[in-house]
This record gives C-alpha cells, sequence and structure tokens, in this order.
C-alpha cells in the first residue's frame, strides 16, 4: 500500500546517478504528484533496453551484507536464461513494524523531502496484513527467478526487527547494481476499488534524487510486468487508479525516487476489498502472482 490507504503511506529512498539519458515521450498517467519539490522535465520513455549484464555475482556480495541478508545473494541454479542477471526484490514494509512504531515513523531525506523511514502496510479484514503477504510472493518469486538463472537479493526477509527504511531499500537495489528491482505490495483502498497497478518513477531531480537515468528503463520493465501480470493471475487493471492502464507514475515515493536502477512497485491487488481479499489471502493465487512477476522481469531482462 502507498499513501492511497487509511494506514500511514508506505516507503521509499537515496541515490546516485549514473548517465543514461533517454529521450521519451510524455507520461500518460501521473498520480499523486505533490507539486512543488520536483522537476517534472517530461521526460519518461518508453521500452530503453536493459543494460546487459554479465556479472558473476559472488554469494555475500553487495547490500545483503549490510543487513543479515547476504546469504539470499546466491547465484541462480547453473545456466538458464537469466544467467548473470541480477534482481532484487524488495517485500514491501516488514512484519515487525507494527511493534516499532517509533522507528519506523523516524523521517529519512527521499531527495525532495523528508518522509518517514518505513510504514505498517494494511491488511485485510481476516487479518492477514501486507507484510506477510509480501514476504510469501517474494520468496515464490525468487524461487521462479532462480529457477531461471538469476542472482536475486532480497532488501529484507524479516530477519530484521523493522524496516528497512525506505532509502536504505532503495540504497540495497543500488549497491547491488541491480537489472531490475520490484517492490512487493497490495494495496489498502476502498471497498470496490479492485485490481492490480504498477508503480513507476516520474522524473524526480532533487537532493540525493534523481531518476533520469531510470525512467525509461522502469516503465518498461513496469509494462512487461503489468501485461505478463495480468495474464497470470487473471486480474483486471485497477478500476481506481491509472485509468484502466495498470500504471501510475509518483514522485513521492523515496523508493522510486532514490533508486539508480530500473525499479517499479507493484499493488497486487486491494487488501480492503472482500474480493480481492479472497485472492490476495488464496496461496495458489499468489503463485499465480509471483509467476506473473517473473515472467514480467524475464521478458523485460531479455528483451
Ligand atoms: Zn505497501
Amino acid at each position: 500500500m502507498h499513501d492511497d490507504s487509511p494506514h500511514p503511506p508506505p516507503s521509499s529512498a537515496p541515490a546516485s546517478r549514473r548517465r543514461r539519458r533517454r529521450l521519451v515521450a510524455a507520461l500518460a498517467v501521473v498520480a499523486a504528484v505533490p507539486a512543488g519539490w520536483f522537476a517534472l522535465d517530461a521526460l519518461a520513455g518508453p521500452g530503453a533496453p536493459p543494460k546487459p549484464s554479465a556479472r558473476p555475482a559472488p554469494a555475500g556480495e553487495g547490500p545483503g551484507a549490510s543487513n543479515g541478508t547476504a546469504g539470499d545473494r546466491k547465484p541462480g541454479h547453473g545456466g538458464g536464461p537469466l544467467a548473470g542477471k541480477v534482481v532484487v526484490i524488495d517485500p514491501g514494509h516488514n512484519p515487525g513494524n507494527f511493534q516499532h512504531a517509533r522507528e519506523i515513523n523516524e523521517p529519512v531525506d527521499i531527495g525532495t523531502n523528508r518522509k518517514e523511514c518505513d510504514t505498517t502496510g494494511t491488511a485485510t479484514n481476516t487479518g492477514y496484513t501486507e507484510a506477510e503477504f509480501t514476504l510469501d510472493v517474494s520468496h515464490r518469486l525468487r524461487t521462479l527467478l532462480r529457477d531461471q538463472g538469476a542472482t536475486v537479493e532480497f532488501t529484507h526477509d524479516a530477519d530484521r526487527p523493522y524496516g528497512p527504511c525506505i532509502d536504505e531499500r532503495a540504497r540495497i537495489g543500488n549497491t547491488a547494481e541491480a537489472d531490475a528491482v520490484v517492490s512487493v505490495h497490495a494495496d489498502g483502498s476502498a471497498v470496490g476499488n479492485r485490481g492490480f497497478h504498477v508503480i513507476l518513477p516520474a522524473p524526480v531531480r532533487a537532493g540525493a534524487a534523481d531518476t533520469s537515468p531510470i525512467v525509461g528503463p522502469s516503465r518498461a520493465l513496469g509494462e512487461h510486468i503489468a501485461g505478463t501480470f495480468a495474464r497470470a493471475t487473471g486480474s483486471a487493471p485497477a478500476n481506481y487508479a491509472g485509468g484502466g492502464t495498470g500504471s501510475v507514475v509518483r514522485a513521492d515515493l523515496g523508493g522510486l525516487n532514490l533508486s539508480t536502477v530500473p525499479k517499479v512497485f507493484i499493488e497486487c491487488g486491494n487488501m480492503r476489498d472482500p474480493k480481492d481479499a479472497s485472492l490476495l489471502t488464496d496461496a495458489a493465487w499468489r503463485q499465480k502472482a509471483a509467476r506473473g512477476i517473473a515472467d514480467g522481469i524475464s521478458t523485460y531482462l531479455l528483451g
């Protein structure tokens, strides 16, 4: 969930930059763009191809080392089409956040402004939390990607008391030099609001944030995922965001603003709607969701 719900807003993170300019067409949808603190320079782009990558990605390399998840950074099985590709999965929120209100409310710098370190996320009426959901889908997604040979790293695996903060979540993807990062969420919107949407980074240049190199490739990543997620799950694009396109562009998420590598969020469904909740709480559906995300990542990476 991401600032669109009765719950406290979710998260994001800081940045550095790489020079990869992509000219582009205008963004179709710009949502939730609080005016003032960023430069919307109308550069976003369709389909920039992912960077070629043939990193050996040894175990223990990268951000995992700093957050206790280094063991997750294992190369995928042997060859496989995604051999040499690095994917960072960011399970939204953390089940422990509920017990650490003070820490997760501590503001961090997201370039454009300061924002809460992290949020609790939402939950279904029956008490299935978004944090449980995101971890479950992330585990399934990791297995599918490793089966294709990818090197997969998590930002956390509920192996820390809370967080990480949104700035650290972004930093982990950056340090890993990930070919793609996906932050997994489910929304907390009104009853009757249904379906999924991906969230793409807006052009933002402020403080430590400069998304200009990643706007184009992130859009390509997100569009792949939106298509394959719909096919795998049978879910429709959100009927309450993105105008039916299944994608929304946002400038207020630190996890996107501070990313220097292609990154999107996906809101898999609305936990507060009973019909969507019946899907989100079903393990077989979550496997389909993971398959949909994995297929989008792999088709993006294989260009
Ligand atoms: Zn969330």
